[in-house]
């Protein structure tokens, strides 16, 4: 649910078979269904294709694509603005030393992050039993919650031990 003006939410179901319609997935969550009931629907429902996509080349001669049209993870990851963001501080850095290039090479590593966590989210949703172990270690040590969602985000990690690279979960 993502608040979209002072008087309206977007509710985003996300659904990976295509026999279930929004409706259906609504149903699932009994108490956000009874909440919209009252609420009047401010445009019909919609659909989006949810994907990893990976420009081969994102600078052309003096075009460079940022956001989804460079690469874009599925939502179930929530980055996908974080990601163009990124990249648009890297293009208006490159313009500024007066080539695009700085960029395609930096592109790799603006991705690298949010695919890694991307896969590792879609794994958690493929094997139940690591989900499982996950969710429970986060629960029992709310410091590996801390440190993946620092991750997630972005954000440069602090050093642990005095170690800038230490950092207890390896994720492929
Ligand atoms: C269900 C769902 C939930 C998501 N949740 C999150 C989230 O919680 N957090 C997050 O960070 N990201 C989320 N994302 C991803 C995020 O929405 C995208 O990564 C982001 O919108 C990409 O921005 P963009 O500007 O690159 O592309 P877009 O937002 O797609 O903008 C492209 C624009 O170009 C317009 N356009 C297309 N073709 C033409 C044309 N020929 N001429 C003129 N205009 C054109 C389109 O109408 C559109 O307005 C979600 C995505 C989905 C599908």
């Amino acid at each position: 649910m993502t608040p979209v003006g002072s008087e309206t939410v977007c509710i985003a179901a996300m659904i990976d078979d295509n026999h279930t319609s929004f409706d259906q997935a609504l149903a699932r969550l009994p108490t956000l269904r009874q909440r919209l009931e009252v609420a009047p629907p401010a445009s019909e429902t919609r659909g989006a294709a949810s994907v990893f996509t990976r420009a081969l080349r994102v600078v052309s001669g003096n075009v460079a694509l940022i956001g989804d049209a460079a690469a874009s993870v599925d939502a179930i990851a929530g980055l996908g603005v974080t990601m163009g963001l990124r990249q648009a501080l890297v293009v208006a850095r490159s313009l500024k030393d007066g080539s695009l290039e700085s960029y395609e090479r930096a592109f790799p590593g603006l991705i690298r992050t949010a695919h890694a966590m991307t896969s590792f989210m879609l794994l958690l949703k493929r094997r139940r039993w690591l989900k499982r172990i996950v969710l429970h270690s986060m629960a029992s040590r709310p410091w590996i919650a801390n440190q993946l969602l620092r991750l997630h985000g972005g954000e440069a990690l602090p050093p642990v031990n005095g170690q800038p690279e230490a950092f207890p979960v390896e994720i492929r």
